[in-house]
Formats: C-alpha cells, structure tokens, sequence
C-alpha cells in the first residue's frame, strides 16, 4: 500500500531533554497511520545536505529513545537557511524523497525558519522547475508544505504554552544542584549566588527559587528598582535576622537593572561579601549545561509523546488553507496553536524589555509565571509595592490539617500558605497529626494545635512529608462532635486541607455536619495532594509528579536490565489503590509494552493476546539488541492475576525463549525529595486556597445561612484542562465513584490507547 503521507522529523537549535522522544512518537504514530516517517539529521544541515541526512526511518530504530536526553538525530544551527539558496536546496531534497510535511522540533527561530520555507515554498518549487532542477511533474504532488512545530527548549520561552519540551528536565537539574549547594552552604553559614541559563527569559530563574525557596532572584522580565542593591541587601538581612544560615540568591543569565545593564554574579557576590556590610562568605555556582543534559523528567517525557503524536494528526489533517500551527499545552491540556502568532508574542517580550515596559512584559508570558513571580515574592518576602496587610476585622484564624499517606509537596504548600497568610495578617495554626491529632488533642491537651513557627516552615520548602503529621482517620471516625467543639474552642475563621482522598472525603463529611454544628459553617478548602492522583475535581495531585519520576526512574532501569538480558520481560507493580493514573503514566513515560488497570481491568483474554504479542515480538527481534519488554499493573487491577503470577504465565509460556520476572517498587514511590513541578505548584495553589478562603471574611462577619448557602464554602482546587478550578464538594460528590475511591471518569484513559499504539501492542478484547 502506498503512504498515505511522507513526513520529515528533525530537532533543530539548541537541543534540550525529551527531543528524542518526540522522535520516538512522531516516527511510530506516523507508522501506525500508514506514513512514511524520514529523521533529518543535523536539523536544517540535514535538509539542505540530503542524502544519507534524510533517512527513512523504521519502528524499531527509535527503540529507547524515550528515556534519553540530547537528540540522537543531532541537531544543528545552520546559516545557508537563512538565505534562500539554502532553503531552495531543502526544497528539491524534499521533492526528492517524496516528503511534504516536516514536524520540527525546536526553539522559536527554527520554528520561524519553518514557517517561512512554508511561506516560500510554492515559489521554491518554481524556480527549481524553472532552472530545471526538477521537472513540472515531479512537483505535482508537492504543491503544498505542511510544517508542525513542536517547541523544544529549555528556556520555555515561547508564548501561547505552559512549558516547552525540556524546560522541566532543566529545572530538576538546577533544583538538584541548588538543593547540594543548600546543604554546604548552610554547613557553613554561605551564601551562593547560582547562574542559570535564560538570556531573554527568566522562567528557569524564577521557578528554581520558587521551588527552592531562595532567598532573591534576578530575572528579565522583571528587574527590581533603581535601589536593587539595597533592597536585595535588606531583604537577605532580614532572613539572616529571623535566624537563616544560608542564602541563595538565583540569576538568569540575562540579569539586567531597569536600564537594560547586566547585572552580574560578581556584582551580586561582591556586594553579599562586602565586609562593611552584610560581610558573607558568598561563593558563585554558575550551572551551565548541565542543565541541558540527562534523561528527561516525567513531565517531558509526557509532552513530547503527546505532542508528538498530536503533530501527526495535525499533519494529517492539514489542508492548503491551514495555518501552521505549534502544538502548546495550557496547564494539562495539549492544544494546537497559530505558530506565527506565539513567535510574534514571544518577540514582543523582547521588545518591551527593551523598552523598559516590565508589567507588559510578565503579562505576556502565560498566567502561571506571574502567578508563579507573585508567589515568590510574598514566600520570599521581597516588597510586592503594595502593603498585603488586610485591615484587623478582615483578619482570619486558618487552622492548616494534612490527611492520607505522604505525597511531595506538601511541606511547600504549607509554607506558601503560612507566608501569604503572615503577609495579610491571618493567624495560621497548624494542627496535627490529621482529625486523629486533633481529637487526641482534646484528650492530652498536648501541643498539637499550634501557631506556624515562621523560621521552622521557611526550612520545608524542599522537605519531603508532611512536618505537621498526618493521619487517615476520618472527622466522623474521630468524632464529628468533638471535631465541631474544638473548631469552635480555637475559633478558626476556616479550615485548609491538604491530602489525598479521605482529605476529600472528610470535606465531604464536614459540609454534610454543617446543619448540625454551626461551627463548621465556616469556609474550608482542599489542595489534593496523593500520589494515587485520585482526587475528584482535578487532573493533578500533589505528590503524583514526585512519584511519577521516582517510578520511571526505576522502570528505566528495569527496561536497561530487562534489555541486557536481551529476552527478559519485568511485570512491574505499582501503587496508585484504585486509580490507575500512576500505571497508566508510568507507562506512557517509560515505555511499557502494557499497562494493567483496575479502571480498566483484567481478564485471561488480555494476558493471552498479550503473551502471544510477546512471542512475536521476540521472534521478530531474534539479534537485535534493546529487546527488553516492561508491564506495569496497578496494585489493585486484579486480585487474581497478580504480577507474581503474570511474570509466572509469562515465563511459562516463553518456554526458554524468552523469560520474565516480577519487580515492585513499593512505598519508595512515595518518593524523596519532590520533584520541582510538585513544590512549584504546591506554592501556586497554596496561596490561591488561603484567597478563596479570605473573600469569605472572618468568622464575625459570616452570616451561617449564606456560608451553608454558597457551595464554594465547601471546595477543592483543582486543575482541570486549560484552568485552575474550584469545584464545590456538593458538586463532586456525585462525580465519585465512590466504592472505588476515584473520579467516575478517568481524565487520562484516553493515554491507553497511545500507549498501547506506541508499545506496538495489537487490539486484544477487552473484558466485559
Ligand atoms: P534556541 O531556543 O535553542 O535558540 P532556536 O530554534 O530559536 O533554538 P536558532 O539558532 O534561532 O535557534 O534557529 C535555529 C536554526 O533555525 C537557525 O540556525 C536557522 O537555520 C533556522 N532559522 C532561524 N530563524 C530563521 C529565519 N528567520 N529564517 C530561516 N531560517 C531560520
């Protein structure tokens, strides 16, 4: 059968970590919808070059491609595609080898590059007709070009999307390295002044010190005023004065003042170490490119599959009339854009630096880096240029309470949270050890409830855990009663949550007891936070990115060893209760030839089509090497067939020719350190929880009929789709399943079938 399509891939500009997993999606989603896929080597060097440059390339080439940083394809920054003649011999190597649609994958000005051998193309192909280079009918079937941009970089500098292929992998490698500099420097009471990249952006800048709680940050986009000098010394005085024995100050590289001077780390070093002034032993890290290297974290793994596989469709579907688009994501949504629009956008950033017009310039990169920058200076206590401080009679009583088992992030939460609150004069108290220490605490008049200790919680913004304790037990478990009694005693004006499901399920309860107990017609709010990422009313928890990463982390390694020993399949099981995100993730991210769900089940049918795919893959990969399969099944999928007993099916059946083992990662899927996407977003919606809960006012000022009334009193924040949202609890309780302690639908079931397109698993029956 003729392809329907011949399309060229290739990375272009500097590379960043999951391009080669966009190859990877791009090569077999244009496979399995009957195209010819081409890799050009070297980016545009590759088009103009042609040859061995264009190669066609076949399922199997791109076998572990996923998990690897760098391009395999290489890529290049190419002066003859600026100019015309350049691009005219692209066009003839194109026409050559049949292809018409390029999906590349690159920063904004390979993308531009594209846009205009689009733009040209038409008038390309006329003048290699005319000079006779090609022949009139050797373009007919070309007279269009599709381009799709897909944007790689790590900079995540380009408008219109949340993050670019590779900008998380990055941040991990500066939160890694600010994290070991963390330790040395307040070994030695130090003080570090840490350079990442970033020359027109400072979103790498900006979300490491977020992410690390950093004491000071200089970014592009937003120089501080005339008095930086001072304003920075104050700032660190002040952390020094509240008893901090470390600093850490980040710069992206295209630090600059108001007037466009460049603000250098020596600058900054010189004047931490001034002895008539602060008088600190200050040492600079620049990071460098490191940051470029290394396996890509979950989240670009992610992007780079779905984006790719997005761009094929978008290929596919294209039409003369089509605008070249870029394929974006908006907060958990991938999205196709016009191309030319976000590179105007992104240009346009550069301009109003230029021209000193820093407001315009935040509000044109996306919500979240403003969100993100207006977080960082309330939790680092940098002047905002307005006072925060609400008027006495606004002031709240916030009693903070974590539920469920650890999950990453929450210690950030809590400490956003505490910083904004202390900035608006609410009194945040922590209580703890969930509704069990809290009951307990009636009982022992212990010290569980008490106010945040400010130097203690600026401390937890790396902290893996929960240092207020949790528990699982349930407010009615430990006495509704007593629960609403004690609410009353300590006057909390609202109730934050963090946790996984039983955080929801106890929102839930409370709400339901407020017709009996006046004092929890107050209002109260959830941040999920479970690594299951079960939570109704959001797509993502905190802690499921932490545990996402420290399960591909291991899964890699699985495959590594499962490919060594060349016909060797591991069954790995995963935690996740009854929700199959985790299993479902951890196989789009690492690779898996099959992922098990309890959502969608198990039956023998499915382990026998699939022992029978395994059969014929080994045979089809007899020689070649990287031929180790993985399985992921969720703890729960089935009680019979465990992963003990598919590994035993699967040995037994491989009959010497192939053999399998059973892995488990258990509860070190908890994870460690969270990840910088976990204690990113966990500051972001921290402090969007504690403004919900203040437009409700102080207790004094509710009137309980319109509190029980408003369905918002009663919420959880939640990312859903392109938005940040809060549903009410009445709502979401009827999108429960609650039997199996999850969402009634599955946001992400729609991966499985790119999972399974990807693993090469054929169609099999599913059970009834
Ligand atoms: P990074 O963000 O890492 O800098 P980039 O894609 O923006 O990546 P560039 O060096 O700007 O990197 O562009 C990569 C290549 O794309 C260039 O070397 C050139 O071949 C091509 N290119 C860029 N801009 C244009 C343009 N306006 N016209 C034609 N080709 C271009």
């Amino acid at each position: 059968m003729a392809p329907r399509k011949k399309i060229a891939v290739m990375t272009s500009g500097g590379d960043s970590q999951g391009m080669a997993a966009v190859i990877r999606a791009v090569v077999r989603t244009g496979i399995n919808m009957n195209c010819d896929v081409f890799c050009v080597q070297q980016g545009y060097n590759g088009l103009i070059e042609g040859g061995e440059y264009i190669r066609k390339t076949e399922w199997a080439d791109v076998r572990g491609y996923l998990p690897r940083g760098g391009t395999p394809i290489r890529t290049a920054r190419c002066k003859a595609f600026y100019e015309r003649p350049g691009r005219l011999t692209a066009a003839k190597n194109m026409v050559i080898n049949g292809i018409d649609a390029i999906i590349i994958c690159g920063g904004d000005g390979s993308l531009t590059g594209a846009d205009r051998f689009r733009a040209e193309w038409p008038s390309l192909l006329e003048e290699l007709v005319s000079k006779g280079e090609l022949t009139a009918q050797q373009i007919v079937p070309h007279k269009h070009l599709n381009i799709v941009g897909l944007v790689g970089s790590i900079d995540n500098d380009l408008s219109g999307t949340d993050a670019t292929i590779g900008c998380y992998s990055a941040l991990d490698r500066i939160s890694t390295v600010i994290s070991w500099v963390q330790d040395t420097a307040d070994s030695h009471s130090r003080a570090f002044v840490i350079e990442v990249m970033g020359r027109h952006c400072g979103w790498l800048a900006l979300m490491a010190g977020v992410a690390s709680g950093a004491d000071f940050i200089f970014i592009p986009e937003q120089p501080r005023e005339d008095n930086w000098k001072e304003e920075m010394c104050s700032i660190v005085k002040k952390h020094r004065d509240e008893g901090k024995h470390q600093t850490i100050v980040v710069m992206a590289e295209g630090a600059q003042d108001r007037y466009g001077k460049k603000i250098t780390t020596d600058m900054v070093k010189d004047l931490l170490s001034d002895p008539h002034g602060l008088d600190l032993d200050t040492r600079v890290t620049i990071v460098g490119h490191p940051q470029r290297g290394g396996k890509p974290v979950a989240h670009d793994r992610m992007l780079a599959t779905l984006q790719g596989v997005e761009a094929v469709h978008a290929v596919l579907e294209a039409t003369p009339e089509t605008e070249t688009c870029f394929i974006a994501i908006n907060e958990n949504k991938i999205v196709r854009k016009p191309l030319m629009a976000a590179v105007q956008a992104t240009k346009e950033v550069a301009e109003v630096i230029k021209a000193q017009d820093f407001e315009k310039a935040v509000k044109l990169r996306d919500t979240e880096f403003a969100d993100m920058y207006n977080s960082f200076m309330i939790t680092s206590n940098m002047n905002t240029g307005e006072d925060m401080t609400l008027s006495a009679e606004k002031r709240m009583k916030i009693g903070f309470i974590t539920i469920g088992a650890p999950a990453g992030g929450v210690n950030a939460a809590l400490r956003a949270a505490v910083a904004y609150c202390l900035s608006r004069g609410h009194e945040p108290v922590a209580i703890h050890n969930g509704f069990a220490g809290f009951a307990r605490h009636h009982a022992d008049e212990d010290s569980s409830v008490r106010p945040f200790d400010w130097l203690e919680v600026d401390t937890w913004a790396t902290w893996g855990g929960s240092e207020i304790g949790t528990n699982r037990e349930l407010p009615e478990e430990s006495g509704m009663e007593l629960i609403a009694n004690l609410i009353a005693k300590y006057k909390f004006d609202a109730i934050f949550l963090i946790g996984g499901f039983e955080a929801f399920h106890s929102v839930l309860q409370l709400e339901k007891a407020r017709d009996k107990y006046p004092s929890l017609c107050i209002p109260i709010t959830l941040l999920p936070a479970t690594i299951s990422n079960n939570v109704p009313g959001s797509e993502y928890s905190l802690g499921s990115d932490t545990s996402l990463n420290e399960l591909i982390a291991f899964a890699d390694k699985l495959k590594l060893s499962a490919s060594a020993s060349r016909r060797r399949v591991f069954v790995c099981e995963t935690q996740g209760g009854r929700s199959g995100w985790l299993a479902m993730i951890g196989g789009l991210t690492s690779g898996a030839t099959a992922v098990y769900t309890p959502e969608e089940g198990l039956s023998m049918d499915m382990i026998v089509a699939d022992i029978r795919h395994l059969r014929d893959v080994f045979q089809q990969d007899k020689g070649k090497a990287r031929a180790g399969r993985l399985i992921l099944i969720n703890e729960t999928a089935s009680k019979v067939h465990t992963a003990k007993a598919i590994a035993d099916y699967i040995h037994d059946e491989g009959h010497g020719r192939f053999q399998a083992r059973e892995s488990n990662p258990g509860h070190t899927q908890q994870g460690d350190i969270p990840s910088p996407i976990d204690r990113c977003r966990a500051v972001r919606l921290a402090i969007k929880c504690v403004k919900h809960l203040e437009q409700f006012g102080p207790k004094a000022q509710h009137d309980i009929q319109k509190i029980k009334k408003d369905p918002l009193t009663a919420s959880v924040i939640g990312i859903q789709g392109a938005a940040v949202v809060f549903s009410a609890i009445t709502d979401l309780e009827i999108q429960t399943d609650w039997k199996n302690r999850r969402p009634k639908s599955a946001h992400w079931m729609y991966m499985k079938d790119i999972v399974d397109m990807l693993g090469g698993r054929p169609s099999y029956p599913v059970p009834e």
